[in-house]
């Protein structure tokens, strides 16, 4: 992955099957990996390296803690080196498996997932995060309908 100059990520894409080697390149804003998590999060290279690099604490399932807000709370940026507060705050939240054993005990179910995402958007709201608005049922029935008629969400 790299950074282009128009500040976009661009994702080289290499598989090999049966010998041969295609190559697929993808130009994207970001990127959501959503590949699953089976085991432990020890056994995920990228979780693995960010529990390592900020000693993260992980629960008895040793899996990620989270807050019952699933904040990642050791994640948040809230000073610079001189103790200085930002102005904005960044966070970090984590749903699924990578959280079971927290607080919420479904937490790798499909009610689950929609009820970590909904608490995650909830607190980043309360927390004046710009451009996010508390979800319900009229926006998302917009953005739904959006997503019918192949417009962008917003
Ligand atoms: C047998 C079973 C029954 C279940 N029944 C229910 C139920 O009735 N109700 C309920 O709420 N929940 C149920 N669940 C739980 C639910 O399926 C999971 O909570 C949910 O699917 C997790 O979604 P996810 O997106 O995190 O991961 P997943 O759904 O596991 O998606 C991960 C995707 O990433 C792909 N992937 C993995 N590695 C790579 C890679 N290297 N490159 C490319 N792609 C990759 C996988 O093929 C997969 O498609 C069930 C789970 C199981 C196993």
């Amino acid at each position: 992955m790299e950074r282009n100059q128009k500040n976009r990520l661009n994702t080289h894409y290499i598989s090999t099957e049966n010998g041969f080697e295609s190559r697929t390149n993808l130009l994207a804003d970001f990127i959501i990996d959503a590949t699953g998590l089976d085991a432990e999060v020890k056994a995920n290279e990228l979780l693995n390296d960010l529990v390592i690099r900020y000693n993260l604490p992980l629960n008895s399932l040793k899996r990620l803690t989270v807050s019952n807000d699933f904040e990642i709370k050791e994640m948040r940026n809230e000073k610079d080196e001189r103790g200085q507060t930002y102005d904005r705050q960044g966070r970090m939240y984590a749903c699924g498996t990578m959280t079971f054993g927290g607080p919420y005990a479904a937490v790798d179910s499909f009610l689950g997932l929609q009820y970590t995402a909904l608490r995650s958007v909830d607190n980043l709201v309360k927390a004046k995060a710009p451009g996010i608005n508390y979800l319900n049922g009229l926006s998302s029935l917009g953005q739904w309908w959006k997503w019918v008629t192949n417009q962008s969400p917003s």
